[in-house]
């Protein structure tokens, strides 16, 4: 077994009992309405959620990047669109601490870890997602400071943030730069309507003219594709906590109804074809596990996320797989029920759906890690 300290043993019981009490009773209704449950990120913070894994300078608990992936997957085996939404927020947060001027982490970072800012972060292009080094936004440094023009889509957050940090061309290279929302040019376009995840506002962001300051580069100019590579891969295994804890939430209602389901005079759970698939689920959630955790666990040991590069587009790879995975058997399992709303199991394989292109298609990860192996 992973060998978790006491306190991060003691995080999972406290976000399991959250998610438990605060999350579940709510999660159909939350779904049916597809309202993105803004008082619920002011709980998150409450509970120090927001920045797990941020130094404490910045208002952030610093228990671990290992402590934030525990968060994770407790929510999402609940509710998987407020894991997600807390998956994305690390990213801004992580881009600015590490990368950002000494301004901009103080003015930024302390209101979105006390859950009253929102902030986004937009790269993908409605001309290339995967190929994110063909960008179209453009930021033209002018005497008083960046025009910029350009589209963005899916957006996590983007109708909701007060901020968004945006992924743009200036010059021969990209850079970071930060836009407030009522910034004039910018302009929130339509929400995208998604398969899962209904909390989540998944939005389109357009630039036109749109004015900012020079000093609203993060980091250097020409910098952004490093800082946004470093950054993605420090956020990327949390997807992979989302779908392992998917994962575990289908298993632990597939396993129950297993036992309380009779037919033939016996509990389905004696008939070997469910014995296979439990075993099966079984299986691939410890293997996920692993390969989930590791990244965390070696960035809380002093690894550079460098180094993490193969471990953590493998975690996300194999945690938004096995949240398909399990939670596709687990309907086999409840039969008719499974695709019934009152299971949650439909709803929690539409949100694992949702994790196979996000921060990067499953083919993306892999190329990433073979490129790692062949190195
Ligand atoms: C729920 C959700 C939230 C998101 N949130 C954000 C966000 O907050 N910010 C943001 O910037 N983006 C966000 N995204 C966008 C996400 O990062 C992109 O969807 C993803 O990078 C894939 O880009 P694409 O959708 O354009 O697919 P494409 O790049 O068009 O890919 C289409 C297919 O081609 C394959 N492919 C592409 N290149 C290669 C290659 N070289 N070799 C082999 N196969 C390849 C892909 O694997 C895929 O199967 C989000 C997406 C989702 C679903």
């Amino acid at each position: 077994m992973f060998d978790f300290t006491k306190e991060q043993e003691m995080l999972r019981t406290m976000v399991r009992e959250f998610a438990e009490t605060e999350l579940a009773p709510k999660a159909l209704e939350l779904d049916k309405r597809g309202e993105f449950p803004r008082d619920l990120v002011k709980k998150l913070a409450s509970l120090g959620l927001l920045g797990i894994s941020t130094t404490r300078d910045l208002g952030g608990s610093a228990m671990g990047h290992l402590a934030g992936t525990i968060a994770i997957e407790e929510l999402a085996r609940v509710y998987p669109s407020v894991a997600f939404f807390l998956e994305v927020g690390t990213g801004p947060v992580y881009a600015i601490s590490h990368f950002g001027s000494e301004e901009q982490k103080k003015k930024y970072i302390p209101p979105v870890l006390k859950g009253e800012k929102i902030m986004c972060i937009a790269a993908t292009e409605p001309t290339g997602g995967s190929e994110l080094t063909n960008l179209a936004t453009e930021a033209v440094l002018s005497e008083d400071g960046y025009v910029i023009n350009g589209r963005k889509v899916y957006i996590t957050g983007g109708g909701v943030a007060d901020q968004c940090i945006l992924l743009a061309k200036t010059g021969e290279r990209a850079s970071l730069i930060m836009v407030e929302r009522g910034t004039p040019g910018f302009t929130i376009g339509r929400r995208q309507d998604q398969m899962g995840l209904r909390s989540v506002d998944v939005s389109e962001l357009a630039f036109n003219d749109c004015k900012v300051s020079k000093d609203s580069v993060i980091g250097k100019e020409g910098s952004g594709f490093p800082i946004a590579m470093t950054t993605f891969t420090v956020a990327r295994p949390a997807i992979g906590a989302i779908g392992l804890g998917i994962a575990r939430g289908a298993f632990e209602i597939a396993l129950k109804y297993a036992k309380e389901r009779v037919l033939y005079g016996k509990p389905i759970a004696r008939l070997q074809a469910i014995q296979f698939l439990l075993a099966d689920m079984d299986s691939e959630i410890d293997a996920a596990r692993w390969l989930v955790y590791y990244p965390g666990a070696a960035l809380d040991k002093g690894a550079s996320p460098r180094d993490i590069i193969k471990a953590s587009s493998r975690a996300k790879a194999a945690g938004a797989g096995v949240g398909v995975s399990v939670t596709l058997k687990a309907i086999e399992i409840l039969g008719g029920n499974g695709v019934s709303p009152e299971y949650h199991l439909a709803r929690l394989l539409n949100d694992a759906m949702e994790l196979i292109p996000a921060t990067g298609t499953q083919q993306i990860m892999k190329i990433i890690q073979a490129g790692e192996i062949l190195k």
